[in-house]
């Protein structure tokens, strides 16, 4: 089964194929640590995830990298308000987008390389630039020439002379540009501003720069697949191109082969952003849903377009992994590779077409009804395979009773599990000692504090509402 992905370069699906299937290589752009991190910028991880996990199942060898932006102005600013270091600073954040980040089920990277970790690779790789008559020193800062790269533009699909134009009515014509498209590579770092020795002076890159120079030291020349946001198309993958290729010889070497982009999350219809106040964190979130919904809800939209995220798709998020854990009811927590089923290659194919996930959901939904119409061990081999085709994609690893007695952080302080267990328990001695008044009195009990009780063969269940 072949795998197709949209490349945003040719605008066209493309049948994927590794410069070396031994080794897939796929770089992401990371957070820049100086605060938790929002929803809008969880759902590359969550997408770029789950192609890691199909990339797993088709080439024995991924290496997956994801960096850490760590040092950049709004880091060094909330640093300074802090007194802190932007190590300190950036150490606390990064700790805290892992945490929330494994909440929504995501592998780690299989590497995490930190911009003030490899300063060294991008002095490198600003020099090469110069050498090859492609960037120029000004007044401590270097700049990249826009106008020496006869290719800028391939990614955005926008002409050079418009952009050229364009940017000198939005940006500052800067006296240390020759042009007004130029970009930074390099800048010069007072003393209360983290800084390294250059060749140009103490100073500190541009934002640009890392994800070109880290993506030559840690993975090569040439990637396979470059993944992010779409608002990253321009002008930070733009640049990345023109850094990542001017900095061999001409011709030399193609920086990227496949670009994908993920579509804006949108909240309420409306784009997300600070001034708007509907910026919510994916930690805000967690307080009132569990990761796995957040996930789900993700996953929802096909990649490449926009998500609308209201309270209701969450809503019907937590009400579709309701129907699918209930399905998993007893089933086993373990995963069992080796089960098989049409099903499973069906999953497998739609997550071959560009990540199709609505309709793997789909997939996973219909699995959950024949689960539902089966019994013995043609139901327990079918919770076999929906748990396996969950893991495709990175959902149902949990034990569905915990999935069911999940509580929001902010309601806690009501019964505890203990506390319902116990209250359980006396109303089975009520039934048996045909107290059936008790008994009924504290099923309600339970019930006014929203736990449901379900009788079942097995014995009493239950769920909070
Ligand atoms: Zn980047």
């Amino acid at each position: 089964m072949s795998i197709q992905l949209y490349n945003t370069l040719s605008q066209k699906k493309e049948v994927f194929t590794p410069i070396n299937p031994d080794e897939v290589t796929m770089y992401v752009c990371g957070p820049t640590v100086y605060n938790f991190v929002h929803i809008g910028n969880a759902r590359p991880v969550v997408i770029f995830d789950t192609l890691f996990r199909l990339l797993q199942r088709h080439y024995p060898s991924v290496k997956y990298a994801r960096n850490i932006t760590d040092v950049d102005d709004k880091i060094n600013a909330a640093a300074k308000a802090n007194g802190e270091t932007i190590r300190e600073l950036s150490e606390r954040y990064a700790l805290a987008y892992h945490e929330d980040m494994g909440q929504l089920n995501t592998l780690p990277p299989t590497l995490e390389p930190r911009a003030t970790d490899n300063i060294d690779a991008m002095i490198e790789q600003i020099q090469a630039l110069i050498d090859h008559g492609h960037a120029y020193e000004s007044e401590g800062h270097v700049l990249f020439q826009v106008s020496t790269d006869k290719e800028y533009g391939k990614l955005s699909h926008r002409k050079l002379d418009e952009m050229i134009a364009g940017a000198s009515e939005r940006v500052d014509e800067a006296s240390y540009k020759k042009e007004p498209a130029d970009f930074v590579l390099w800048k010069p770092s007072t003393d209360d501003l983290p800084g390294w020795d250059s060749p140009w002076g103490r100073g500190r890159p541009g934002w640009h720069i890392e994800c070109s120079a880290m993506i030559n030291k840690h993975l090569a020349k040439t990637i396979d697949i470059h993944g992010g946001g779409q608002d990253l198309i321009f002008p930070h993958h733009e640049n990345e191109i023109a850094q990542g290729t001017c900095c061999h010889n001409e011709g030399e070497e193609q920086f990227v082969r496949y670009w994908m982009h993920n579509g804006y999350l949108n909240i309420d219809g409306e784009k997300m952003s600070k001034s708007l106040g509907n910026f919510f964190t994916v930690r805000e979130l967690l307080e009132l849903w569990p990761g796995e919904v957040i996930r789900y809800a993700l996953l929802t939209a096909h990649y490449r377009k926009p998500l609308d995220w209201t309270k209701d798709l969450l809503a019907s998020a937590k009400a579709s992994l309701d129907r699918l854990y209930g399905a998993l009811r007893d089933a086993p927590l373990d995963l069992d590779d080796s089960v098989e089923h049409p099903m499973l290659s069906e999953l497998e194919s739609h997550l071959c077409d560009d990540l199709s996930t609505p309709q793997v959901l789909a997939v996973l939904h219909a699995l959950a009804g024949e689960i539902n119409k089966a019994d013995g061990n043609a139901k327990v081999q079918l919770q076999k395979v929906l748990r396996k085709a969950g893991d495709f994609v990175g959902l149902l690893n949990q034990d569905a009773d915990a999935w069911f007695k999940w509580q929001p952080a902010g309601q806690q302080g009501g019964l505890s599990d203990g506390d319902i267990d116990a209250l359980i328990a006396e109303r089975a001695q009520a039934k048996k000692d045909k107290n059936f008044a008790r008994a009924d009195q504290i099923r309600a009990e339970l019930k006014d504090q929203g736990i449901i009780l379900e009788d079942s063969p097995e014995g009493t269940r239950w769920t909070r509402d």
